[in-house]
């Protein structure tokens, strides 16, 4: 490392990059990987982990290989070096034939500096060939916490970086990533054979960086609020799947945010052509989807929200790690709720049984998080081996701290626990065996034997794991590396048993357990039908004479008035928002929605609706409890009276019932029933009335009709004319 060569490194910087000093370890970095040292980089995302492998590129004679799983950054990546004047190209799937023999050629000529390779490319045996031809200085590996099952993101392609690297000559490594556990490091080294390479290692903590969990109850209407208190900011909102991506931008769309969605399925134009808005600012939000790596380096993204619960705390951390690069104050929102949880769990049900252990792990840390009411950045910072002597009285439990508690005794218990089984044990096992419990586990290494067992069994197991889970943080315990899950004493440990200490604990959160639907608001809404925009109801009353013109029915059939109401009230913007309208069933909404929603979402737009938030869902109360039965009865063919018995309910209550499930947008079909019932002249009279009214009114159809018929004939001819025509 001589000086002139920290010069000449400088000069570099500057020249080719722009840039004044180097950050953090760059400098420090970059000479040992130009000693030819194997450099293992941490840094999280932002640091400037790229600079570490694009300068020395340009000092070394020969191309420099450079992994990368991202095929979707690639070009990015390379199009900012050619930018700079730097020779790059990338080796891909997305190349065609003539396109790899080009960039082959110049990688051959030696007049490429950085080749970027996708794995499966790598791997693939003509490639090796050529790279074996190519004066080549080094390789850098780029997201090298894939290579290990123990991360969150695991591509078995890296498993054979080593052994081709081998065959390519043996040449100096630079291995980066933002994000590895303790566990995973380990993994790194023994399979890149990266023993005596020097590790570089930045801090993660982000101090810039508000972390908060949220109930998931009314989320959606929670998220509108905290955009709006962000107006004018960016910011980046997660989602597990694309069909939720979708609705989610739209349901931002129409209530003003300017939002996008982004995720692989979309076509590719209109994916960049969204990045690109956001990127300049045409965009303040991009709604995405964890699985697509979104490669954004744009530093002032102001928040980040998980709408639905991440599969990792490395995935986590690395996604809200987009937010505020530019230092200052960015918030990171999760809205959490267990039955997300379970949820992904059920998305590796397919999978190997390590790799459904592994997902259910990397869960259970995530629900570790998000139900303890431990300093957030504390807890983030441990998971990835880091400790913060204190807490960073910048996150939501810093802020509004849970009541804490004497736990003294709790610990030393634990701690004891912990001692008397070997340390070898997990915190489960650890949290049943002082709880008393005689689960198998317990039962198969004879733990219910020892005298600690039950000796806590005056607290929950659950509470247990809480104050399990909080002293490990606060380290008294340590993880074994070697044996995942596995809870060791530390030296602080062994000292508090020796001479406990008074310690004192915070009591969990508890999240109330959201049903199906999670995200819709719980409580009802009543009485808003005076609160309706007159303005849009009388064009929804337009929309819909022309609707039923083209269709050439009555226009009630289309929607009821009172279905109008609630829909200038509430402003659906999408068909599955129309479903939440009372009297509008999915077929209905299907049918005839389209139009109305779009007449909704102009007129929001145009007259800068602020849309109430707090009524944007009500929940479809299912007035007929016994509504399956009934489908069910009917579809068999049973007779109306008959099945009023079996629920035993009387008949006009069930057509009671029945009418509610019709009105909520089921088809019944009951014409066997009608058919022994009323001759076809009385039902072709009825069901030509109905054509032909105004409303679906009894009183109105009873006078029309006269008394020839009874009531409940023409409730029932009613539900067939609604079931056919209308739903
Ligand atoms: P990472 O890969 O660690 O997530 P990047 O390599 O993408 O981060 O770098 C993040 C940003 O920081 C990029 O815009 C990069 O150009 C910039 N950057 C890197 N090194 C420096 C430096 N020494 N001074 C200023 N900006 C830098
Ligand atoms: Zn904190």
């Amino acid at each position: 490392m001589s000086s002139s060569s920290t010069t000449n490194i400088s000069d570099v910087l500057r020249e080719q990059f722009g840039y004044s000093s180097f950050r953090g370890n760059q400098e420090k970095i970059i000479l040992n990987l130009l000693d030819g040292k194997d450099t293992f980089v941490i840094m999280p995302t932002g640091a400037g982990k790229s600079m570490c492998y694009q300068l020395p590129s340009l000092l070394l004679e020969g191309t420099a290989i450079v992994i990368s799983p991202l095929i979707a950054l690639m070009k990015n990546q390379v199009d900012q070096m050619v930018a700079r004047g730097i020779n790059a190209h990338f080796l891909n799937s997305t190349l065609t034939k003539g396109e790899t023999n080009r960039v082959k050629k110049e990688v051959l000529d030696g007049k490429t500096k950085l080749l970027y390779v996708a794995p499966e490319s790598l791997t693939k045996e003509e490639n090796i060939a050529f790279l074996k031809q190519a004066k080549l200085s080094f390789v850098a590996v780029d997201e090298v916490h894939c290579i290990s099952e123990w991360g969150h993101d695991f591509r078995p392609e890296y498993r054979r970086i080593r052994s081709i690297i081998h065959e390519l000559g043996d040449l100096p490594i630079i291995a980066l990533t933002a994000t590895a556990t303790p566990k995973v490091r380990e993994d790194i080294i023994k399979n890149l054979q990266m023993e005596n390479a020097t590790l570089f290692k930045g801090s993660f903590f982000r101090k810039n960086l508000f972390y908060d969990v949220r109930p998931k109850v009314n989320a959606k209407v929670q998220l509108i609020q905290f955009i709006k208190k962000r107006a004018g900011q960016c910011g980046i909102i997660y989602c597990l799947s694309r069909k939720k991506v979708m609705a989610l931008a739209e349901f931002l769309q129409v209530n003003d945010v300017k939002a996008r969605p982004y995720h692989a399925g979309l076509d590719s134009h209109v994916r960049e052509k969204n990045q690109d808005d956001f990127l300049n600012e045409d965009v303040d939000v991009i709604v995405a989807t964890i699985a697509f790596g979104m490669g954004i380096d744009k530093p002032d993204v102001r928040f980040v929200v998980h709408f639905d619960a991440p599969k990792s705390l490395e995935g986590y951390y690395q996604e809200t790690g987009r937010a505020g690069r530019d230092s200052k104050n960015s918030d990171c929102l999760m809205f959490y709720t267990y039955n997300d949880i379970l949820k992904l769990e059920k998305f590796s049900k397919d999978k190997t049984v390590t790799e459904r252990d592994n997902a259910r792990h990397l869960l259970e840390e995530v629900t570790g998080y998000a139900e303890s009411s431990t300093c957030r950045t504390r807890q983030l910072l441990h998971y990835f081996g880091e400790h913060l002597e204190e807490d960073c009285g910048f996150c939501d439990n810093c802020k509004t701290p849970k009541e804490s508690y004497e736990a003294t005794e709790g610990v030393k218990l634990a701690l004891q626990a912990v001692h008397d089984i070997d340390e070898r044990f997990n915190i489960k096992h650890i949290a049943e065996l002082l709880s008393g419990s005689k689960g198998q586990y317990i039962l198969s290494n004879h733990h219910d034997e020892l005298p600690i067992h039950g000796k806590g069994k005056h607290i929950k197991t659950h509470q247990w794991v809480s104050i399990l889970r909080q002293i490990l943080i606060l380290e008294y315990l340590e993880k074994d590396i070697h044996n995942y899950g596995v809870v060791r004493l530390n030296e602080r440990g062994r000292n508090f048993l020796a001479s406990p200490e008074n310690i004192q604990l915070r009591k969990d959160h508890v999240y109330p357990e959201a049903t199906e639907g999670e995200e819709v608001d719980q409580k009802e809404i009543h009485n808003h039908s005076q609160a309706y925009n007159r303005e849009l109801f009388d064009l929804l009353k337009e929309t819909r004479k022309k609707v039923a013109t083209e269709k050439d029915l009555p226009p009630y059939v289309i929607f009821q008035e009172e279905s109008l109401e609630e829909m200038a009230t509430t402003f659906p913007s999408t068909i599955e928002a129309l479903t939440h309208i009372v009297g509008v069933g999915t077929g209905k909404a299907k049918k005839f929605g389209t139009a109305f929603i779009k007449v909704i979402a102009d007129f929001v737009s145009k007259n800068d609706i602020d849309v109430p938030s707090d009524m944007f869902f009500k929940t479809q109360v299912n007035k007929s409890r016994n509504k399956i039965q009934i489908i069910q009865q009917i579809d068999n063919k049973i007779d109306l009276e008959e099945i009023a018995e079996l629920l035993s309910m009387d008949y006009d209550k069930l057509l009671e019932e029945m009418e509610h499930i019709c009105h909520s947008g089921t088809k019944l079909n009951i014409d066997y029933y009608i058919e022994s019932v009323l001759d076809e002249d009385k039902q072709d009279d009825i069901f030509d009335y109905f054509y032909e009214a105004e409303s679906d009114s009894l009183d109105e159809a009873f006078e029309e009709l006269g008394d020839e018929y009874s009531e409940d004939e023409i409730r029932l001819m009613r539900l067939k004319f609604m079931s056919e025509i209308a739903n």
